[in-house]
This record gives structure tokens, sequence and C-alpha cells, in this order.
């Protein structure tokens, strides 16, 4: 069988976002606590031929891209294996991946080599002391070591997150903007969402795309940026003269939901199909419990039926989610 998925809003998705494992060899102070972070146990976790399966049958109804995310997924032991696995699909038309970067220079060439195409980096400020306090720890010129590995691997363009909190890293907002004056990456504002760390999240430090646009104006204007195709949510611009990119993801104030070409898989095997709703739908047990093809084909048709037609985080609920970004999968 195939055919194409579509939810009750025609909204035709074909692309799936894989969370490899909810572990992480980074503790971000607003994604994850510094301790007694509880994770999914080992045994609960999607094995890769049982991702794999999901893949080959999301396929057959039209998923063409796929992210592959976590938790960490470079903590994942053998993951260019999966990658590779992936590859070979021929329907898979696009393979990606998120990641902290610090594990990047030992694995661009590999993933690359693997079929990986393109990789985007979280990083929350150039600031050496300012990352290690951030990352509780960790060096950022690991980072850009990475970042530089990746480029030279042709992982490009390399794209780099950065989640502007206010009081916190908004004093460096210009500062990554400038970035694409002299470097030919990407970077993205995200807005700072509700999901996370529970000490960190207040209204007050969130900061909207509006704000963040404005200050970065005062380098120049915004030109809107039409040379990427516009398969994701961001909004792209360029400053004049500029070589690299830059993108605006606005979960709260730009409701993007009417666009939204998307599932989640959790690493314990759960569609996911909003990141804002908490509804999951399982795969894991019924594969385990041997289930066939088309089970799973209806399972998945389930979770797109389901999907809502937009969040509701505009009106500001300030609640959070039970899984953190790590769990879900971001
Ligand atoms: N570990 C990888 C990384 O950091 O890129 C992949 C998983 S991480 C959960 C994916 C993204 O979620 C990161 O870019 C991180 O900044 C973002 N994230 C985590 N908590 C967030 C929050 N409360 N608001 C906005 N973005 C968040
Ligand atoms: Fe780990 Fe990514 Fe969360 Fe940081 S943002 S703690 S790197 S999962």
């Amino acid at each position: 069988m195939s055919g194409h998925l579509q939810d009750h809003f025609e909204r035709r998705i074909d692309y799936m976002r894989i969370s490899v494992t909810d572990r992480c060899n980074l503790r971000c102070i607003y994604c994850m606590p510094s301790e007694g972070v509880r994770f999914i146990e080992h045994r609960e976790i999607l094995r890769y031929e049982e991702i794999l399966r999901i893949v080959r049958i999301a396929t057959r109804l039209g998923i063409s891209k796929v992210r592959i995310t976590g938790g960490e997924p470079l903590v994942r032991k053998d993951i260019v294996r999966l990658i590779e696995s992936l590859a070979e699909m021929t329907e898979i038309e696009d393979i990606s991946l998120t990641t902290n970067g610090v594990l990047l220079k030992a694995y661009a060439g590999d993933l690359s080599r693997a079929g990986l195409q393109r990789v985007n980096v979280s990083l929350d400020s150039l600031s050496p002391e300012r990352y290690e306090i951030i990352t509780r720890g960790r060096h950022l010129s690991d980072v850009w070591d990475g970042i530089e590995e990746a480029e030279n691997a042709g992982l490009k363009p390399v794209k780099i997150n950065i989640v502007p909190i206010k009081g916190f890293n908004d004093d460096e907002i210009l500062d990554f903007a400038m970035l694409t004056l002299r470097r030919p990456v990407d970077v993205r504002f995200i807005e700072f969402m509700p999901i996370g760390a529970k000490e960190m999240w207040d209204e007050r430090k969130y900061i909207s795309t509006g704000e963040i646009k404005e200050r970065i104006r005062t380098l120049g204007d915004l030109v809107p940026d039409r040379s990427e195709r516009q398969a994701g949510p961001a909004e792209n611009y360029r400053l004049p003269g500029a070589v690299g990119v830059i993108g605006f993801i606005s979960p709260l104030t730009n409701h993007f939901c009417s666009s939204c070409n998307r599932l989640r898989l959790t690493a314990d095997g759960k569609m996911r199909p909003c990141l804002f709703s908490e509804s999951e739908i399982d795969l894991k047990n019924p594969i385990r419990n041997g289930c066939d093809d088309t089970e799973i084909e209806r399972l998945l048709s389930l979770a797109v039926s389901v999907k809502p037609k937009e969040h509701r985080l505009g009106e500001r609920i300030p609640r959070r989610f039970q899984r953190t970004m790590s769990k879900i999968g971001g």
C-alpha cells in the first residue's frame, strides 16, 4: 500500500522527527534539572530495528523527511548505523539531525558518509564562561570544533539554534545575528517555551520574535530570504551583505500550526501528533506483541487524525508539560 497522510485540516504529513534517546551529555539549565533526572529504562527504548520498521511503513504513507533528535542523539551507540539504514530507504529524501554539537567533531565525517544531509546545532551563548554555566560545565570550543568539522564534511549550511531568554543570554542576540555577516551559517532564534526544567520557565523571561527582530533591525534591514525552500516553520531573512541567513521560529506568537507537516516519535515508541499536546499513541507495545504492518499503518493514520488544529500556547497559559523537551525529542 502506498499513499499519503493527510489530517482533518488538509495538512499533508511528510516529516517525522525521531527521538533516539532521552539521555544527554549536557544538562542545559532551561531543559533538564542538574540531577535526579529519571531516564526511560533501556528496555523501553525502541531498538533501531523497531525504529526502522516504523519508518519503512511510514514511508509507504508518504513520510519522506526525517530528523534524528533526542536527548542528545550522538550519545546513542551506533547512531551512524541508524543513519546508514535510513539512507538506504530510497523514499527518504532528507535526513537531518539536531545535536548540542559537543561530540560532532568526532562524528561529522562518519555521519556525512552514512548519508546525513544536514545538522542543526543548539548553542545558547558565544561566551565560553556563560556556555559553561548554561550547560553546567561543558566547553564552547568543542562545539565550534564540531561546527567546523560538520562544514568540512559537507553538512551545510550548519544551522545554529539559540533560545534567547531574558536576563540570561538576550544580550547576545546581536552577536548571534552578526555571525551571519561573515560565516555561511543559518542562525535561528527559537522562542522560549514552557517546556523543560521547571525552575527556569517564567513568562517574564520569554522574548517574542517581534522583540528579537526589533533588536536585530538596529544592525540593518531584515530582508526576506527565499533562497531556501520553506520546508520548516522558520521565517528566514538576511542582513544586507550577509553570507548567512537569520531564521525565526515562533511557536508562541506565530501559529505555524496551519502548515505543520510533522509527527514525532519518542524514544519509548510513542507517536506524538503535536509537540504541545499530551496525547500520544503507543507503537512499542503493539510492535513487541507481534502486530503486523497493517496495524502500524492504522496507528500512524490514527496519530495523524488526532493532530490538533492548533495549540493554545499563544494564550499564554503558563502551564508546563509532563515530558521535558529532552523526553519528547526537541
Ligand atoms: N540535545 C540536542 C540539542 O540540544 O540540540 C537535541 C534535543 S534538544 C531538546 C532540541 C532543542 O530543544 C534544542 O535546540 C533546545 O534548545 C530546545 N529546547 C529545550 N528546551 C526548550 C524550551 N523550553 N524552549 C525552547 N526550546 C527548548
Ligand atoms: Fe541536552 Fe539538548 Fe536539553 Fe541541552 S537542550 S540538556 S543538549 S537535550
